[in-house]
Protein backbone atom coordinates (compact mmCIF):
# COMPACT_ATOMS: atom_id res chain seq x y z
CA UNK A 1 0.00 0.00 0.00
CA UNK A 2 1.43 2.98 -0.70
CA UNK A 3 1.27 6.02 1.70
CA UNK A 4 2.23 9.99 1.76
CA UNK A 5 4.46 10.55 3.74
CA UNK A 6 5.73 14.09 5.52
CA UNK A 7 8.32 16.71 4.14
CA UNK A 8 9.05 18.97 6.72
CA UNK A 9 12.24 21.01 7.70
CA UNK A 10 13.14 19.69 11.43
CA UNK A 11 13.38 22.46 13.88
CA UNK A 12 17.22 23.45 13.45
CA UNK A 13 18.49 26.75 14.23
CA UNK A 14 19.14 29.10 11.40
CA UNK A 15 22.89 29.61 10.88
CA UNK A 16 24.53 27.32 13.22
CA UNK A 17 26.57 25.44 10.28
CA UNK A 18 25.60 27.74 7.51
CA UNK A 19 23.51 25.06 5.69
CA UNK A 20 20.71 24.89 7.68
CA UNK A 21 17.12 24.52 7.14
CA UNK A 22 14.92 27.70 8.55
CA UNK A 23 13.39 26.59 12.18
CA UNK A 24 10.12 26.31 13.10
CA UNK A 25 7.77 26.00 10.50
CA UNK A 26 4.38 26.90 10.53
CA UNK A 27 2.95 24.14 8.82
CA UNK A 28 3.96 21.95 6.41
CA UNK A 29 2.95 20.40 3.09
CA UNK A 30 2.92 17.26 1.11
CA UNK A 31 5.11 15.94 -1.48
CA UNK A 32 4.86 12.19 -2.51
CA UNK A 33 7.77 10.07 -1.93
CA UNK A 34 8.98 7.25 0.45
CA UNK A 35 6.27 6.13 3.66
CA UNK A 36 7.36 8.33 6.76
CA UNK A 37 9.42 6.56 9.87
CA UNK A 38 11.50 4.49 6.83
CA UNK A 39 15.07 6.08 5.70
CA UNK A 40 15.22 6.85 2.08
CA UNK A 41 17.34 4.22 1.79
CA UNK A 42 15.03 0.94 2.72
CA UNK A 43 12.41 2.62 0.70
CA UNK A 44 11.41 1.38 -2.78
CA UNK A 45 10.88 4.13 -5.40
CA UNK A 46 7.48 4.88 -5.21
CA UNK A 47 5.21 5.26 -8.87
CA UNK A 48 4.37 8.82 -9.59
CA UNK A 49 1.18 9.56 -8.56
CA UNK A 50 -0.91 11.95 -9.82
CA UNK A 51 -1.76 15.03 -7.39
CA UNK A 52 -5.28 16.26 -7.63
CA UNK A 53 -5.05 20.20 -7.58
CA UNK A 54 -5.38 21.98 -4.47
CA UNK A 55 -7.37 24.59 -5.66
CA UNK A 56 -10.05 21.87 -6.77
CA UNK A 57 -10.60 21.17 -3.64
CA UNK A 58 -10.56 24.81 -2.03
CA UNK A 59 -13.53 24.97 -4.88
CA UNK A 60 -15.22 21.67 -3.87
CA UNK A 61 -15.83 23.04 -0.32
CA UNK A 62 -16.93 26.08 -2.07
CA UNK A 63 -19.22 25.17 -4.26
CA UNK A 64 -20.78 22.80 -1.76
CA UNK A 65 -21.59 26.13 0.92
CA UNK A 66 -22.25 28.48 -1.79
CA UNK A 67 -25.05 25.87 -2.85
CA UNK A 68 -26.27 25.33 0.42
CA UNK A 69 -26.49 28.58 1.28
CA UNK A 70 -27.58 30.34 -2.08
CA UNK A 71 -24.79 32.74 -2.67
CA UNK A 72 -25.31 35.56 -4.72
CA UNK A 73 -24.64 34.00 -8.39
CA UNK A 74 -22.82 37.49 -9.66
CA UNK A 75 -20.32 37.32 -6.06
CA UNK A 76 -19.94 33.81 -6.19
CA UNK A 77 -18.35 34.45 -9.78
CA UNK A 78 -15.90 36.99 -8.33
CA UNK A 79 -14.91 34.93 -5.37
CA UNK A 80 -14.13 32.05 -7.36
CA UNK A 81 -11.20 33.57 -9.11
CA UNK A 82 -8.08 35.29 -7.87
CA UNK A 83 -7.85 38.76 -7.87
CA UNK A 84 -4.37 39.31 -8.62
CA UNK A 85 -1.62 36.64 -9.32
CA UNK A 86 2.21 37.89 -9.68
CA UNK A 87 4.98 35.71 -10.40
CA UNK A 88 8.51 37.13 -10.17
CA UNK A 89 11.42 35.73 -11.87
CA UNK A 90 14.78 36.80 -10.36
CA UNK A 91 18.62 36.40 -9.89
CA UNK A 92 20.43 35.48 -7.21
CA UNK A 93 24.44 34.96 -6.63
CA UNK A 94 25.18 32.12 -4.69
CA UNK A 95 28.39 31.34 -2.58
CA UNK A 96 30.44 30.21 -5.62
CA UNK A 97 29.94 32.99 -7.30
CA UNK A 98 27.41 31.61 -10.24
CA UNK A 99 23.98 33.14 -10.72
CA UNK A 100 20.85 31.34 -9.51
CA UNK A 101 17.03 31.82 -11.37
CA UNK A 102 14.33 31.78 -8.80
CA UNK A 103 10.85 31.97 -9.23
CA UNK A 104 8.25 33.54 -6.72
CA UNK A 105 4.98 34.34 -6.22
CA UNK A 106 2.48 36.32 -4.49
CA UNK A 107 -1.49 35.62 -5.39
CA UNK A 108 -3.93 37.90 -3.66
CA UNK A 109 -7.24 36.10 -3.88
CA UNK A 110 -9.39 38.57 -2.14
CA UNK A 111 -9.52 42.07 -0.10
CA UNK A 112 -12.81 42.88 -0.45
CA UNK A 113 -12.37 42.99 3.73
CA UNK A 114 -9.27 44.89 4.14
CA UNK A 115 -5.36 44.17 2.77
CA UNK A 116 -4.51 41.20 1.48
CA UNK A 117 -2.77 39.11 4.02
CA UNK A 118 -1.39 35.45 4.67
CA UNK A 119 2.73 33.92 4.67
CA UNK A 120 4.94 33.43 2.76
CA UNK A 121 6.25 29.75 2.22
CA UNK A 122 9.72 28.40 0.94
CA UNK A 123 9.37 25.19 -0.30
CA UNK A 124 9.94 22.99 -3.10
CA UNK A 125 6.10 22.14 -3.90
CA UNK A 126 4.69 25.92 -4.25
CA UNK A 127 3.58 26.16 -7.35
CA UNK A 128 0.74 28.54 -8.65
CA UNK A 129 -1.91 25.96 -7.86
CA UNK A 130 -0.95 25.74 -4.23
CA UNK A 131 -0.29 29.07 -3.75
CA UNK A 132 -4.21 29.99 -5.10
CA UNK A 133 -5.95 27.89 -2.80
CA UNK A 134 -3.75 28.59 0.29
CA UNK A 135 -4.37 32.39 -1.00
CA UNK A 136 -8.09 31.83 -1.05
CA UNK A 137 -7.82 30.03 2.64
CA UNK A 138 -6.68 33.11 3.88
CA UNK A 139 -9.73 35.30 2.84
CA UNK A 140 -11.99 33.07 4.40
CA UNK A 141 -10.13 32.44 7.55
CA UNK A 142 -10.28 36.77 8.14
CA UNK A 143 -13.38 36.38 7.38
CA UNK A 144 -14.32 33.56 9.72
CA UNK A 145 -11.82 35.73 12.51
CA UNK A 146 -13.95 39.09 11.83
CA UNK A 147 -10.50 40.80 11.40
CA UNK A 148 -10.12 43.19 8.61
CA UNK A 149 -8.18 41.60 5.92
CA UNK A 150 -8.21 40.04 2.58
CA UNK A 151 -6.55 36.69 1.63
CA UNK A 152 -3.29 36.12 0.00
CA UNK A 153 -0.12 34.18 -0.12
CA UNK A 154 3.34 33.66 -1.61
CA UNK A 155 6.25 31.71 -1.79
CA UNK A 156 9.32 30.80 -3.38
CA UNK A 157 9.94 27.42 -4.75
CA UNK A 158 13.24 26.09 -3.01
CA UNK A 159 14.15 23.45 -0.45
CA UNK A 160 15.55 26.15 2.23
CA UNK A 161 17.83 23.17 3.41
CA UNK A 162 20.30 23.19 0.09
CA UNK A 163 20.80 26.99 1.15
CA UNK A 164 23.31 28.42 2.93
CA UNK A 165 22.31 31.18 5.49
CA UNK A 166 23.54 33.92 3.94
CA UNK A 167 22.23 32.84 0.29
CA UNK A 168 18.61 32.29 1.89
CA UNK A 169 19.32 36.49 3.50
CA UNK A 170 20.09 37.27 -0.25
CA UNK A 171 16.99 35.23 -2.10
CA UNK A 172 14.92 36.88 0.40
CA UNK A 173 16.15 40.24 -0.02
CA UNK A 174 15.84 40.09 -4.29
CA UNK A 175 12.39 38.47 -3.44
CA UNK A 176 11.18 41.55 -2.00
CA UNK A 177 12.76 43.62 -3.95
CA UNK A 178 10.95 42.08 -6.89
CA UNK A 179 8.04 42.06 -5.28
CA UNK A 180 8.21 46.17 -4.76
CA UNK A 181 5.04 47.98 -4.24
CA UNK A 182 2.84 44.37 -4.87
CA UNK A 183 3.30 44.51 -1.24
CA UNK A 184 2.53 47.24 1.71
CA UNK A 185 1.66 47.86 5.29
CA UNK A 186 -1.76 48.72 4.00
CA UNK A 187 -2.36 47.02 0.73
CA UNK A 188 -0.15 43.53 1.49
CA UNK A 189 1.17 42.01 4.22
CA UNK A 190 3.38 38.84 4.31
CA UNK A 191 3.60 36.76 7.62
CA UNK A 192 5.66 33.20 8.12
CA UNK A 193 4.74 30.24 6.75
CA UNK A 194 6.08 26.95 5.88
CA UNK A 195 9.73 27.22 6.27
CA UNK A 196 9.69 31.27 7.26
CA UNK A 197 10.03 32.80 10.30
CA UNK A 198 10.64 35.86 11.94
CA UNK A 199 14.23 36.30 10.88
CA UNK A 200 12.93 35.92 7.23
CA UNK A 201 10.02 38.69 8.46
CA UNK A 202 13.12 41.18 9.15
CA UNK A 203 15.00 40.79 6.40
CA UNK A 204 11.39 41.41 4.39
CA UNK A 205 10.93 44.51 6.62
CA UNK A 206 14.38 45.82 6.55
CA UNK A 207 14.55 45.44 2.55
CA UNK A 208 11.40 47.29 1.79
CA UNK A 209 12.31 49.83 4.47
CA UNK A 210 15.37 50.36 3.07
CA UNK A 211 14.03 51.29 -0.69
CA UNK A 212 12.00 54.03 0.94
CA UNK A 213 12.54 57.78 1.90
CA UNK A 214 14.43 57.80 5.61
CA UNK A 215 11.36 60.10 6.41
CA UNK A 216 8.69 57.15 5.54
CA UNK A 217 10.54 54.40 7.40
CA UNK A 218 9.13 54.06 10.80
CA UNK A 219 5.45 54.73 10.01
CA UNK A 220 5.52 51.42 7.46
CA UNK A 221 6.85 48.89 9.78
CA UNK A 222 4.26 46.90 9.65
CA UNK A 223 4.75 45.57 6.03
CA UNK A 224 5.07 42.73 7.44
CA UNK A 225 3.73 40.29 10.38
CA UNK A 226 5.35 37.76 12.63
CA UNK A 227 8.50 39.90 13.32
CA UNK A 228 11.06 39.21 16.14
CA UNK A 229 9.64 41.50 18.70
CA UNK A 230 12.46 44.13 18.95
CA UNK A 231 11.65 44.57 14.97
CA UNK A 232 7.99 45.77 16.10
CA UNK A 233 6.99 41.82 16.39
CA UNK A 234 4.35 40.89 18.80
CA UNK A 235 4.41 38.92 21.34
CA UNK A 236 2.80 35.31 21.45
CA UNK A 237 2.73 35.65 17.91
CA UNK A 238 5.07 32.86 17.51
CA UNK A 239 2.65 29.56 19.77
CA UNK A 240 -0.16 31.69 18.20
CA UNK A 241 -1.24 29.27 15.62
CA UNK A 242 -0.59 26.56 18.08
CA UNK A 243 -2.51 28.42 20.96
CA UNK A 244 -5.19 29.09 18.59
CA UNK A 245 -5.56 25.32 17.93
CA UNK A 246 -5.72 24.45 21.89
CA UNK A 247 -8.20 27.06 22.44
CA UNK A 248 -10.83 25.78 19.77
CA UNK A 249 -10.28 22.15 20.92
CA UNK A 250 -11.06 23.45 24.70
CA UNK A 251 -14.28 25.11 23.30
CA UNK A 252 -15.16 21.46 21.50
CA UNK A 253 -14.20 20.01 24.82
CA UNK A 254 -16.88 21.61 27.02
CA UNK A 255 -19.82 21.41 24.25
CA UNK A 256 -18.67 17.68 24.14
CA UNK A 257 -18.28 17.93 27.51
CA UNK A 258 -15.15 15.89 27.24
CA UNK A 259 -12.51 16.33 30.26
CA UNK A 260 -8.91 17.29 28.43
CA UNK A 261 -7.06 16.34 32.08
CA UNK A 262 -6.24 12.77 30.83
CA UNK A 263 -7.62 13.42 27.03
CA UNK A 264 -5.02 11.27 24.53
CA UNK A 265 -3.82 13.27 21.73
CA UNK A 266 -1.83 12.35 18.67
CA UNK A 267 0.02 15.14 16.27
CA UNK A 268 1.60 14.71 13.00
CA UNK A 269 3.95 17.40 11.98
CA UNK A 270 6.17 18.91 15.08
CA UNK A 271 7.48 22.20 13.87
CA UNK A 272 6.15 25.46 15.38
CA UNK A 273 2.42 24.37 14.96
CA UNK A 274 2.59 20.75 15.96
CA UNK A 275 4.93 21.37 18.95
CA UNK A 276 3.18 25.04 20.37
CA UNK A 277 -0.22 22.83 20.20
CA UNK A 278 1.49 19.86 22.03
CA UNK A 279 3.41 21.69 24.87
CA UNK A 280 -0.26 23.82 25.81
CA UNK A 281 -2.08 21.02 25.18
CA UNK A 282 -0.50 18.88 27.71
CA UNK A 283 -0.56 21.83 30.13
CA UNK A 284 -3.81 21.04 30.43
CA UNK A 285 -3.44 17.89 31.31
CA UNK A 286 -3.95 16.09 28.16
CA UNK A 287 -1.48 13.20 27.12
CA UNK A 288 0.80 13.29 24.02
CA UNK A 289 0.48 9.67 22.68
CA UNK A 290 2.00 9.61 19.20
CA UNK A 291 3.62 12.13 17.00
CA UNK A 292 5.28 11.92 13.24
CA UNK A 293 7.22 14.36 11.46
CA UNK A 294 9.43 13.41 8.12
CA UNK A 295 11.76 11.56 10.18
CA UNK A 296 9.81 9.23 11.70
CA UNK A 297 6.68 8.60 14.47
CA UNK A 298 6.70 7.08 17.52
CA UNK A 299 4.33 6.19 20.27
CA UNK A 300 4.21 5.91 24.11
CA UNK A 301 0.73 5.42 26.05
CA UNK A 302 2.24 6.43 28.91
CA UNK A 303 2.66 9.82 27.31
CA UNK A 304 5.34 11.85 25.39
CA UNK A 305 7.02 14.99 27.21
CA UNK A 306 6.30 17.04 23.69
CA UNK A 307 9.20 19.93 25.92
CA UNK A 308 11.76 16.66 25.95
CA UNK A 309 10.89 16.02 22.29
CA UNK A 310 11.03 19.37 21.09
CA UNK A 311 14.61 19.38 22.31
CA UNK A 312 15.71 16.22 21.29
CA UNK A 313 14.12 17.48 17.30
CA UNK A 314 16.57 20.37 17.58
CA UNK A 315 19.31 18.53 18.15
CA UNK A 316 19.17 15.13 16.00
CA UNK A 317 16.82 17.04 13.11
CA UNK A 318 13.68 15.10 13.97
CA UNK A 319 12.08 13.01 16.06
CA UNK A 320 13.11 9.47 14.91
CA UNK A 321 15.07 7.23 17.09
CA UNK A 322 13.65 9.39 20.57
CA UNK A 323 14.79 6.90 22.89
CA UNK A 324 11.37 6.74 24.88
CA UNK A 325 8.58 5.10 23.34
CA UNK A 326 8.10 2.52 20.04
CA UNK A 327 8.81 3.77 16.78
CA UNK A 328 5.51 3.18 14.34
CA UNK A 329 5.31 3.90 10.78
CA UNK A 330 3.13 6.04 9.24
CA UNK A 331 -0.25 3.67 9.08
CA UNK A 332 -0.09 2.70 12.91
CA UNK A 333 0.74 6.41 13.40
CA UNK A 334 -2.65 7.12 11.78
CA UNK A 335 -4.22 4.07 13.61
CA UNK A 336 -3.42 5.14 16.90
CA UNK A 337 -6.15 5.44 19.38
CA UNK A 338 -6.63 8.93 20.59
CA UNK A 339 -9.14 11.44 21.44
CA UNK A 340 -7.48 14.01 19.16
CA UNK A 341 -5.93 14.22 16.33
CA UNK A 342 -3.89 17.14 15.21
CA UNK A 343 -2.56 17.22 11.69
CA UNK A 344 -0.42 20.41 11.42
CA UNK A 345 2.03 19.38 8.81
CA UNK A 346 0.80 18.41 5.45
CA UNK A 347 -1.72 19.05 2.86
CA UNK A 348 -4.10 16.33 1.57
CA UNK A 349 -3.23 13.76 4.52
CA UNK A 350 -6.79 12.89 5.11
CA UNK A 351 -8.00 11.52 2.24
CA UNK A 352 -10.31 8.33 1.05
CA UNK A 353 -7.34 6.12 1.81
CA UNK A 354 -6.33 7.00 5.44
CA UNK A 355 -9.57 8.69 6.75
CA UNK A 356 -10.27 5.03 7.31
CA UNK A 357 -7.35 4.65 9.44
CA UNK A 358 -8.38 7.02 11.90
CA UNK A 359 -9.33 5.85 15.67
CA UNK A 360 -10.10 9.45 17.26
CA UNK A 361 -12.99 11.54 18.20
CA UNK A 362 -11.84 14.68 16.91
CA UNK A 363 -9.76 15.93 14.13
CA UNK A 364 -8.27 19.52 14.65
CA UNK A 365 -6.55 21.04 11.67
CA UNK A 366 -3.44 22.97 12.64
CA UNK A 367 -2.24 22.46 9.08
CA UNK A 368 -4.05 24.32 5.57
CA UNK A 369 -5.45 21.65 3.64
CA UNK A 370 -4.93 18.55 5.47
CA UNK A 371 -8.26 17.06 4.36
CA UNK A 372 -9.46 16.47 0.51
CA UNK A 373 -13.23 16.44 0.27
CA UNK A 374 -13.25 12.57 0.08
CA UNK A 375 -10.99 12.16 3.27
CA UNK A 376 -14.21 14.73 4.78
CA UNK A 377 -16.89 12.24 3.63
CA UNK A 378 -15.22 9.24 5.39
CA UNK A 379 -14.74 11.77 8.88
CA UNK A 380 -18.36 12.62 8.27
CA UNK A 381 -19.30 8.73 8.17
CA UNK A 382 -17.49 7.79 10.84
CA UNK A 383 -18.73 10.74 13.37
CA UNK A 384 -15.45 11.65 13.88
CA UNK A 385 -15.71 15.84 14.82
CA UNK A 386 -13.59 18.89 13.00
CA UNK A 387 -12.62 22.05 13.40
CA UNK A 388 -11.46 22.71 10.31
CA UNK A 389 -8.54 24.67 8.90
CA UNK A 390 -10.16 28.24 8.81
CA UNK A 391 -11.21 28.26 11.82
CA UNK A 392 -8.68 26.09 13.87
CA UNK A 393 -5.75 27.37 12.59
CA UNK A 394 -6.68 31.04 12.41
CA UNK A 395 -4.54 31.88 15.77
CA UNK A 396 -1.92 32.64 13.59
CA UNK A 397 -3.37 35.94 11.58
CA UNK A 398 -5.66 36.86 14.53
CA UNK A 399 -2.34 37.29 16.77
CA UNK A 400 -1.27 38.78 13.21
CA UNK A 401 -3.57 41.23 12.91
CA UNK A 402 -2.69 42.02 16.66
CA UNK A 403 0.58 42.61 15.46
CA UNK A 404 -0.19 45.18 12.43
CA UNK A 405 -2.25 47.21 14.96
CA UNK A 406 0.16 47.63 17.92
CA UNK A 407 2.41 49.25 14.86
CA UNK A 408 0.42 51.73 13.35
CA UNK A 409 -0.58 52.82 16.95
CA UNK A 410 2.83 52.38 18.39
CA UNK A 411 1.73 49.88 21.04
CA UNK A 412 3.47 46.90 22.78
CA UNK A 413 0.95 44.54 24.23
CA UNK A 414 2.11 42.14 26.95
CA UNK A 415 1.14 38.27 26.50
CA UNK A 416 -1.61 37.78 28.43
CA UNK A 417 -3.25 40.94 26.74
CA UNK A 418 -2.47 39.06 23.13
CA UNK A 419 -3.60 35.64 24.55
CA UNK A 420 -6.98 37.14 26.06
CA UNK A 421 -7.82 38.43 22.89
CA UNK A 422 -6.57 36.08 21.08
CA UNK A 423 -8.69 33.55 22.75
CA UNK A 424 -12.01 35.58 22.83
CA UNK A 425 -11.63 36.16 19.45
CA UNK A 426 -11.16 32.40 18.37
CA UNK A 427 -13.85 31.70 20.34
CA UNK A 428 -16.47 34.08 18.72
CA UNK A 429 -15.29 32.21 15.46
CA UNK A 430 -15.84 28.89 16.99
CA UNK A 431 -19.56 29.74 18.36
CA UNK A 432 -20.43 31.51 15.06
CA UNK A 433 -19.48 28.25 12.83
CA UNK A 434 -20.97 26.13 15.43
CA UNK A 435 -24.30 27.88 15.63
CA UNK A 436 -24.33 27.54 11.20
CA UNK A 437 -23.86 24.31 11.91
CA UNK A 438 -26.45 23.59 13.45
CA UNK A 439 -28.87 26.18 11.89
CA UNK A 440 -28.25 25.04 8.48
CA UNK A 441 -27.45 21.08 9.28
CA UNK A 442 -24.56 20.81 7.72
CA UNK A 443 -20.65 20.01 8.23
CA UNK A 444 -18.18 21.77 10.21
CA UNK A 445 -16.48 23.05 6.94
CA UNK A 446 -19.06 24.19 5.15
CA UNK A 447 -20.59 26.00 7.89
CA UNK A 448 -16.93 27.79 8.36
CA UNK A 449 -17.47 28.40 4.92
CA UNK A 450 -20.94 29.71 5.22
CA UNK A 451 -19.88 32.03 8.05
CA UNK A 452 -16.96 33.67 5.69
CA UNK A 453 -19.15 34.01 2.37
CA UNK A 454 -22.04 35.73 4.14
CA UNK A 455 -20.11 38.39 5.33
CA UNK A 456 -18.31 38.71 2.23
CA UNK A 457 -21.73 38.79 0.44
CA UNK A 458 -22.66 41.50 3.01
CA UNK A 459 -19.93 43.35 2.29
CA UNK A 460 -20.68 43.24 -1.83
CA UNK A 461 -24.09 43.43 -1.89
CA UNK A 462 -23.41 46.93 0.53
CA UNK A 463 -20.70 48.28 -2.33
CA UNK A 464 -21.85 46.89 -5.50
CA UNK A 465 -20.14 46.37 -8.25
CA UNK A 466 -17.89 49.33 -10.04
CA UNK A 467 -18.44 51.06 -12.43
N1 LIG B 1 0.79 31.52 7.55
C1 LIG B 1 -0.25 31.63 8.52
C2 LIG B 1 -1.52 31.04 8.00
O1 LIG B 1 -1.51 30.18 7.14
C3 LIG B 1 -0.40 33.04 9.07
C4 LIG B 1 -0.67 34.10 8.08
C5 LIG B 1 -0.56 35.51 8.65
O2 LIG B 1 -0.30 35.67 9.83
O3 LIG B 1 -0.75 36.44 7.86
O4 LIG B 1 -2.58 31.32 8.49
Amino acid sequence: MTSRSLTEVPSSDIGDNGRNAISTPENLVVVDSQPAGKESSDSQPSAPVKRKSVYDNVMAQFDKAADLMHLDANIRKILAKTENEITVNFPVKMHDGKVEMFTGYRIQHNDALGPFKGGLRYHPSVDRDEVRALAAWMTWKAAIAEIPFGGAKGGIQIDPAHYSTDELERITRRFTYALGDNIGPEYDIPAPDVNTNSQIMAWIQDTYLSTMSPHERHRNIHVVTGKPVVSGGSHGRDKATGQGIVFTIEQWAKHREVSLEGATFIVQGFGNVGSWASRLLTRLGAKLVAVEDVTGGIRNRDGIDPDDLLKYAQVHGGLRKYPTGEFVDHIMFMQTQADVFIPAALGNQITAETAPWLKVRLVAEGANGPTTPEGDAILQEQGIDLIPDILCNTGGVIVSYFEWLQNKRKEFWDLEEVDRKLRKKIISAYNRVHDMATEKKTDWRTAAYIVALSRLEMVYKDRGIFP
